[in-house]
């Protein structure tokens, strides 16, 4: 399966704990919108012309820009790509575009999937994210949202600083009223470059303490299961029948991706491929027919630590077979065996999977088994 992946570098304010690229000045947007289209056209054999499974629009926030930009960049896909019939087309939102006109617009162009933005719904934690959401837009958007389109993730922050248990309890009842088919639920992190780092050591932040995080996600875990969510990745939850293509996708090694954009990442089996993080220098870039991009020669190395890495974070796990016949490398036994007398990860037939306490491990476990 592959995939396009196609990053939206504008927001209407910087949320404080955001380590996206993104840009606050609007005036660029058809000129990279063009870029855009550019860049699909010079770049679509880079998947050896196979098909097309996923669209993925990220950013940023995709839903700032006008539904006919959003248009312009799809059919440019579709006229120079190889797109299946069944193709899943996500769209990241925030509910402060999301009124009911933009959300049938959103549908009747083919988009068939959103992914919206609500991150709590606690007015006192969205002010300190500074989300530019209220919670009006934000009920009135799930409102209208539901009715329209049957398929569509909520993502959610928990560890939020100031947040107690009872808040996340509450999100998730908030959540869950709203059936939403796929639920990302992710640990605030604290990350460079962001108000909160800066705050954070200035001490005017309190993080929550790993404590706090490693519970919440515990009882995320049996929240949602008990709801009839399935935990199929680290931060992901789905109905079934409902993972994430997009998702999936990149965390299976055997699937590419085309990562259109300022800051996106492609991968095409060999080699990962990164985009300019700057949306002025992109556009300088692409008007001059050169895409400004590093690229990083995968060695078999990387492959198989990647496998791991990737495996390990979803419900499906690793399969040692897979490891042993493609790559001739053997997991080490000390460490499966450690782990699993641990309860941090279980064997089915010939695949490894991580328990929800190991999950909260999976950077570490991950490293004891890498080659
Ligand atoms: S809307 Fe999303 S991408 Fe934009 S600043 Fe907020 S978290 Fe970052």
């Amino acid at each position: 399966m592959n995939g396009v992946y196609v990053h939206i570098p504008f927001c209407r304010q910087s949320c404080f704990y955001c380590g996206f690229h993104f840009s606050v000045s609007l005036g660029d947007v058809e000129s990279v919108v063009e870029c855009l289209c550019r860049e699909i056209r010079v770049r679509k054999h880079y998947l050896n012309d196979e098909q097309i499974n996923t669209i993925y629009f990220g950013g940023g926030t995709p839903s700032i820009i006008e539904t006919r930009q959003i248009y312009k960049i799809l059919q440019t896909i579709r006229d120079n790509l190889i797109v299946s019939d069944n193709v899943e087309i996500t769209l990241e939102t925030n509910p402060n575009d999301l009124v009911k006109q933009k959300i049938q617009e959103l549908h009747d162009i083919g988009i068939n999937r959103l992914s919206i933005g609500i991150q709590t719904f606690n007015p006192k934690l969205l002010k300190l994210l500074n989300r530019c959401d209220d919670i009006k837009h934000i009920y009135s958007c799930l409102n209208d949202v539901y009715p329209i389109f049957k398929n569509y993730n909520i993502d959610i922050i928990y560890a939020i600083p100031g947040q107690t248990h009872n808040d996340i309890i509450y999100d998730l009842e908030q959540v869950i009223k709203f059936k939403p088919t796929h639920i990302s639920a992710y640990s605030l992190t604290i990350e460079p470059q962001t108000i909160f780092e800066i705050w954070n050591k200035r001490g005017i932040l309190k993080p929550k303490e790993d404590n706090f995080a490693s519970d919440a996600f515990l009882f995320i875990d049996d929240f949602l299961n008990q709801n009839g969510y399935k935990h199929y990745e680290i931060s992901n939850y789905c109905l079934e029948g409902f993972e994430s293509v997009h998702n999936s996708n990149y965390w299976n090694i055997e699937n590419k991706y085309l990562g259109i954009g300022p800051s996106a990442h492609s991968y095409n089996g060999e080699s990962r491929q990164y985009n300019v993080s700057n949306n002025s220098l992109y556009v300088k870039s692409i008007k001059n027919n050169k895409i400004p991009a590093t690229v990083e020669t995968l060695t078999k190395k990387n492959v198989v630590n990647e496998y791991i890495m990737l495996g390990l974070r979803t419900n499906k796990g690793i399969n040692v077979n897979y490891i042993q016949n493609k790559f001739g490398y053997t997991l080490p036994n000390e460490y499966v065996n450690l782990f699993t007398k641990l309860k941090l990860m279980e064997r089915k037939e010939n695949n490894i999977i991580l328990t929800p306490k190991g999950m909260l491990l999976a950077d570490k476990i991950s490293e004891k088994l890498f080659i």
